[in-house]
């Protein structure tokens, strides 16, 4: 990018907010998968205007532009994979409305999803989406990712929160589509169709949420199963009791071996399954609740149950689960995980098919993830400098994928396509799906300069393209 186009972009934000170092620029270049790239420049944006005005500029030029939240994403979204400027949104982290008559928040797209909840609900309001990331990530990449977390069981994602957003289409002009409102059918549904976009097809600078009331009180169960078929069993019992939980989380036992050696939770290793189950509503149906959830458990086999009433207890229940990230990365040099979802009476099955593969490829896998919304975070545990181990790691996770779909599942339940799914598209869309998609993608951006070499199979990746990366 030449000095003439930095000195523009300078005169629009202010050239302190554009940032040329190669440090800078690198740091602006990575998120939480494996790979970095550094964009030319990076712009550090505050207001809508500016945002339209660097568009413009970019669209003239022909300059890829690689939107940004707080890089948390573990798809490769954020990385600049075509160079041009990086879109650093975080500086626009206003809350620009809060209703509490119509349940609504309007939030610029830098704001950090878990600080949001924490002011709503301070409102007796709730914001349910919840990601494990919301203490550092931001709605607008919660939006384009269509985030969601535990509580998707019962809540579900980011869509289902969004009324309207104020978008900046690839020419730089600001479109406003959806609205304050719950009912709103004029129209094309624009607004999801902004969601899950990965800043492909808009930059997205203003969005109105939808709240909830806050939910009185919850429940929180921790079971222990010594078979893995019988958690699978009580999963399905839960359901089948037409109990609908907040959240039914699953850890496999080489997850409950890693949370105990990492935490000395005092959990017995060598279980089968452990699952976190959590109902919430009014006070009064709490401990019946429990219990009932608790026989049923029971029924199953479980091998101990704990009911958990007072917060204290509550928070103890989930320190296992919570700590699984950090604990199963110690398993090996590298561990490569994924997101895979099924319809939920189908995660036995996965499960055994995704252990066979560990047999199959000859390295463990560890499974753990919200069983009760069919959403998987199976990893294959590996060592990314033996060339062997992660060739065989890149095969297993295409064999993931092929069951996953197979049993009439997705390629990704909530971390997004970016480039790391990229080359699988195919194993869940048919060549024509794929084809409408780009021309969805050519009408809206005809220079394709959002966000460019992401989500289509052919996309001309210059790193190494591969699920595993
Ligand atoms: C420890 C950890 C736990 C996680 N847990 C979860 C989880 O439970 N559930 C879940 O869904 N995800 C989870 N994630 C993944 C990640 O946090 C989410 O995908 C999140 O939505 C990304 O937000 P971000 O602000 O970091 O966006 P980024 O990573 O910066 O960007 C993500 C994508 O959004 C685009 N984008 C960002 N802002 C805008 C904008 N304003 N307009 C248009 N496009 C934009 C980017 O171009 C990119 O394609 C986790 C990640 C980590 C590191």
């Amino acid at each position: 990018m030449n000095d003439a186009i930095i000195k523009e972009l300078g005169r629009i934000v202010g050239p302190d907010r554009v940032l040329t170092k190669l440090e800078s620029r690198y740091s602006y270049g990575i998120d939480a998968t494996f790979h970095q790239a550094a964009p030319d420049a990076v712009v550090k944006v505050l207001s809508t205007e500016e945002v339209s005005r660097v568009l413009k500029v970019c669209q003239r030029e022909g300059i890829p532009v690689t939107p940004r939240g707080s890089g948390t994403s573990f798809s490769g979204g954020p990385i600049p994979l075509a160079g041009g400027i990086t879109l650093a949104m975080q500086g626009m982290n206003k809350i620009v409305e809060f209703s509490k008559g119509d349940c609504l928040v309007g939030v610029e797209p830098g704001v950090i999803t878990g600080e949001m909840q924490k002011m709503v609900e301070a409102e007796g309001l709730y914001y349910p989406p919840d990601p494990q990331s919301a203490d550092f990530c931001t709605i607008g990449g919660n939006i384009a990712e269509n985030a969601s977390g535990p509580h998707g069981v019962k809540y579900g994602c980011t869509r289902d929160y969004l009324l309207g957003l104020e978008v900046v289409l690839s020419d730089g002009e600001v479109i406003n589509v959806g609205g304050k409102t719950i009912k709103n059918v004029t129209g094309f549904d624009l607004t999801r169709f902004f969601c899950s976009s990965e800043g492909m097809l808009g930059v997205i600078t203003k969005a109105y949420l939808k709240l909830i009331p806050k939910p009185e009180a919850k429940v929180v169960l921790l079971v222990i199963f010594k078979e893995w078929a019988q958690g699978g069993q009580a999963v399905a019992d839960i359901f089948a009791n037409g109990i609908l939980p907040t959240t039914l989380e699953i850890m496999d036992d080489v997850s409950i071996k890693a949370a105990e050696d990492y935490g000395h939770f005092g959990l017995p290793v060598g279980a089968g399954a452990l699952l976190v189950i959590e109902v919430d509503g009014f006070k009064e149906t709490m401990e019946r609740q429990g219990n009932a959830i608790a026989e049923i458990c029971k029924k199953a086999g479980a091998l101990e149950v704990q009911v958990a009433l007072d917060p204290a207890k509550q928070a103890d229940a989930w320190k296992a689960r919570k700590a699984l990230s950090p604990a199963t990365a110690r398993l090996a040099p590298t561990k490569v995980s994924e997101d895979v979802t099924v319809p939920r009476s189908k995660i036995p099955e996965l499960v055994v098919r995704l252990k066979e593969v560990g047999k199959e490829i000859g390295l463990p896998v560890v499974i753990f993830g919200h069983a009760g919304d069919g959403n998987l975070h199976p990893g294959i545990l590996t060592d990314e400098r033996d060339a062997d181990q992660w060739e065989r790691a890149h095969h297993g996770i295409e064999l993931f994928f092929k069951h996953t779909v197979a049993l009439g599942g997705t390629l990704s339940g909530e971390h997004g396509v970016g480039y790391m799914k990229a080359p699988f598209l195919p194993l869940e869309y048919s060549e024509r799906a794929i084809r409408l998609m780009k021309d969805i993608k050519n009408a809206v951006d005809p220079k394709g300069i959002l966000n460019p070499v992401k989500m289509f199979p052919d996309a001309k990746n210059p790193l190494k393209s591969s699920a595993a990366d």
